[in-house]
């Protein structure tokens, strides 16, 4: 047994959350060194107190203050840590081992590239930082020795079938023998509701998975299937596999994560209920296997498991992000970029459902040369500005907001 020491980058979500519920079931393996936060200071404060973190990373000053004032009462206040540089620092801080990245969106990616880059145990559940930063990223893994873990539950099941010694490491090429990655999708809350009631669809409904609960950004993905192509960009990254041999399957019932075809017609599967806890268990313990607070699959109730091709029509940004994977890196950022902006707008009530692959279209169509900006994070970060720019001005016009 290998006692950790853990940095929970973005500690307040639904990911983040699920980290802190394993490693208290296990206080003699696990301490909390730090928790960062962006918003919700009393949770943090909660978390931080129960966790005994000795340190937390807020965004400012004025959060600081809102962390300090949620503290009262409570012994010892933890070293507070503020800005953008600081949580960097603190996922590459000497005093933890094992560090989940667990932010959402690219400004997750500055942090979880800190902490490759520092040669730490990688728990990657940010899977944008592999969309923006792919080779950057596992150029980092590569070069610093780091251990990367993943997280998102298809890719730590993928992970789980392939062979022993190709893993945790950053693979050049393909594992030996395997044929195909299948990606499993839920198909989410409108895999059957008519096409023409699609411009209708609120936020709230978008963010009710049928399976899984999640944060509102992944959520919503979960439901463009924008999330199943960010993941076939990511397992492209983590698993050095051409688009082409990578597929994705829709599975209603979200109990296959995912699976490997090998070259003698093998399948492995993973398969377990749809709790985030167990990828998150599975990563924190590697190679051991400890209790996550997951119950048991009970195949027998469920009694059946559906699998069906996806419907290019019903998600075009599955489509889109396969565009983007095989136009390239600069592609990548800037599809990520514009399904944040235009997911952030969706929520927010500015922009209609449709117009989320609307802009990604528009986005990606303007898209320009990167040259050597794709070769560092200060590059990537400025392609990522830029593509956002050119989203909200795509949502102001006729075409972002139509159907409103
Ligand atoms: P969430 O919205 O519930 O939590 C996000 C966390 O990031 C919060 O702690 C928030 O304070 C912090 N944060 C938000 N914006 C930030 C910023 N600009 N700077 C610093 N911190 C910021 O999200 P989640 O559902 O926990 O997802 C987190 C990541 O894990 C995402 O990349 C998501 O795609 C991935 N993931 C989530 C799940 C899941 O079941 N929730 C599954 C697979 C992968
Ligand atoms: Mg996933």
């Amino acid at each position: 047994m290998t006692f950790r020491t853990v940095t929970i980058l973005g500690a307040t979500g639904s990911i983040g959350a699920s980290t802190l519920d394993v490693i208290a079931r296990h206080p003699q393996r696990y301490r909390v060194h730090a928790l960062s936060a962006h918003t919700r200071m009393e949770l943090l404060a909660a978390q931080a107190a129960a966790s005994q973190a000795a340190v937390v990373v807020v965004p400012d000053e004025e959060a600081r203050q809102r962390f300090v004032d949620s503290w009262q009462g409570r012994a010892r206040l933890p070293e507070v840590r503020v800005g953008a540089q600081a949580l960097a620092e603190t996922a590459a801080d000497p005093a933890s081992d094992t560090v989940m990245a667990a932010i959402v969106g690219a400004a997750g990616l500055p942090s979880a590239l800190a902490a490759a880059r520092a040669g730490k145990r990688v728990l990657l559940a940010n899977k944008e930082a592999l969309v923006v930063a792919g080779r950057l990223f596992m150029d980092a893994v590569r070069q610093s020795g780091a251990e990367l873990l993943p997280i998102d539950s298809e890719h730590n099941a993928i992970f789980q079938c392939l062979p022993h010694g190709t893993r945790a490491s950053g693979a050049q090429q393909p594992a030996p023998g395997v044929r195909r990655l299948l990606l499993t999708a839920s198909g989410g809350p409108f895999r059957t509701r008519p096409l023409e009631e699609l411009a209708g669809v609120t936020p709230d409904q978008a963010c009710a998975h049928p399976n899984w609960s999640m944060g509102r950004k992944i959520s919503v993905d979960s439901a463009t299937m924008l999330n199943k192509g960010l993941e076939v960009i990511e397992a492209h990254w983590l698993f050095a596999m051409p688009p082409e041999r990578i597929d994705v399957v829709i599975h209603p019932q979200s109990v296959v994560h995912s699976m490997v075809e090998y070259d003698d017609g093998s399948v492995l599967a993973q398969l377990g209920q749809p709790d985030m806890r167990t990828p998150i268990a599975y990563g924190l313990a590697f190679p051991e296997r400890i209790a996550s607070g997951v119950g048991a699959l009970d195949l027998a109730r469920l009694g059946r498991l559906d699998f069906e091709a996806p419907d290019l029509a019903r998600f075009p940004c599955l489509r889109l992000a396969f565009e983007a994977l095989r136009a390239g890196q600069g592609a990548c950022v800037a599809l990520n970029a514009a399904n944040e902006v235009a997911v952030e707008a969706f929520l927010q009530g500015a922009a209609p459902y449709t117009a989320i692959a609307a802009i990604i279209d528009t986005v990606l169509q303007g898209q320009t040369q990167a040259g050597s900006r794709l070769d560092s994070l200060e590059g990537l970060l400025d392609l990522d500005r830029e593509a956002r720019a050119r989203a909200r001005e795509a949502l102001q016009r006729p075409a972002g907001r139509a159907a409103h």
